[in-house]
């Protein structure tokens, strides 16, 4: 092969700095010479100054990389058994290096320049990864890989990051008492104490861990955290066709689920208090997705009063609630942990389900958001028009249920997503 002047200039100058191998001085030169890899155009190189008569060292340690490419194939070999203890279909390979190597390939770009090379760094992780790639039969994935392994050479260990894993579904909460999510004790703050009896909880489970609990043992994944397309109160069931959520599952290292048998086993352990259906396998934009659904709901709420209303008082009221734009302020028992605002929701319709002078049950449909406890008793004024105020009698909710959540067309997006 005949080699450009310039090339084999520049080549001689930078073997005469001391032993280099022949990955290293080829990779000064990736994209002027062809060859099969930087291995091959080194020894290219090597041989035409050999040629002309330069002198040309065969051995020592290379003063760029240390003699780390003798070390490639055991490096391989422990990416490749990491690798082999959990389920992936796509990877990466990234690699940490000694500052020193790094700091040679600096030194000699500065002095030779760096129009004609690639890093160190970039041969290290594609000469590991195309080996892994025909050793595991799997493929590399530059965006989204499920999982990368880092090549710590200092450490001298492989670090795996596993990326997480997203199912879609809905739920239904079929007991009152059971928070959407895991809730640190109140006086602890999570670290444990007398009160919570060291478990950190104020509530003992939660419908994230009611259906995170099966996952994590099925993926062995690390941590797993719902979202849901909004939340009910803890004392409100969650009926009808459900509620739509997905589940995080951080570092799980099995991710070839048999979706079916999984929902078997949530419903299982759940044991009746909760249930999921239509389990799917998502995407991460997924999470963003189903924090911005808005959909209207349907609830089915019984309602007592302070004393005794009439049948035709009390219908006269809920006719008035029908079609109004509910001014709310930000409720006195969310203050807390919610910004104090107002907010504007519509109430599409009230129906009177039954009836008995002190007691009604009411079935509402309204604009997601919708505080419905304080359309009933009002909250000391703080929503209007509600229904104390329309009966001038208190009234407050004993039980609530969301019958309807919405967002049946979720399904289909994830279906269709899927494809
Ligand atoms: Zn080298
Ligand atoms: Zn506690």
């Amino acid at each position: 092969m005949n080699l450009d002047e310039e090339v084999l200039a520049r080549a001689e100058r930078i073997i005469r700095e001391g032993y280099i191998c022949d990955r290293c001085l080829g990779r000064q030169f990736s994209t002027v010479i062809e060859a099969k890899n930087n291995k091959q155009r080194g020894k290219i190189i090597k041989d035409a100054l050999r040629e002309r008569g330069v002198e040309v060292r065969e051995d020592g340690t290379c003063w760029i990389c240390l003699d780390f490419f003798e070390e490639l194939d055991k490096w391989i070999k422990k990416v490749g058994e990491e690798f082999r203890e959990i389920e992936f279909s796509t990877f990466l390979v990234g690699s940490r290096l000694p500052p020193e190597i790094l700091e040679s390939e600096e030194l000699l770009w500065e002095k030779y320049g760096a129009e004609w090379s690639e890093s160190i760094k970039l041969e290290v992780n594609r000469e590991i990864g195309r080996e892994i790639a025909s050793l595991l039969k799997k493929k590399v994935d530059f965006s989204r890989p499920d999982v990368v392994a880092i090549v710590d050479v200092e450490k001298g260990e492989v670090e795996l990051q596993i990326r997480s894993l997203y199912l879609g579904g809905r739920y239904r909460k079929l007991i009152r008492g059971i928070p959407q999510t895991h809730w640190p004790c109140g006086k602890c703050k999570g670290r444990g104490c007398e009160e919570c009896e060291w478990s950190g909880k104020q509530y003992k489970e939660s419908v994230e861990e009611l259906i995170g609990e099966p996952l994590l043992k099925l993926t062995e994944g690390k941590k797993a955290i719902l979202h849901g397309a909004g939340r009910e109160d803890i004392d409100a069931r969650m009926l009808g066709s459900g509620r739509p959520f997905v589940i995080e599952i951080k570092e799980p290292r099995r991710r070839f689920l048999d979706l079916k048998k999984l929902e078997e086993e949530i419903n299982k352990f759940a044991e009746g208090k909760i249930e999921v259906e239509g389990l799917t396998q998502v995407s991460l934009d997924f999470v963003q997705l189903i924090k911005e659904m808005r959909h209207d709901k349907t609830y089915r709420v019984r309602v007592s009063f302070e004393s005794e209303v009439s049948h035709e008082k009390l219908r006269e009221a809920l006719e008035k609630l029908s079609g109004v734009v509910v001014k709310q302020r930000t409720p006195k028992r969310v203050t807390h942990r919610r910004a104090d605002k107002i907010r504007e929701r519509k109430v599409y319709k009230v129906s009177l389900l039954s009836f008995d002078t002190r007691e009604a049950t009411l079935e509402i449909k309204c604009e997601s958001g919708l505080y419905v406890k304080e359309l009933i008793s009002g909250d000391d004024g703080r929503t209007v028009p509600n229904l104390s105020s329309l009966l001038s009698i208190p009234a407050k909710v004993l039980e609530l249920d969301v019958i309807d959540a919405g967002g049946l067309k979720w399904q289909n997006i994830m279906e269709c997503r899927k494809r």
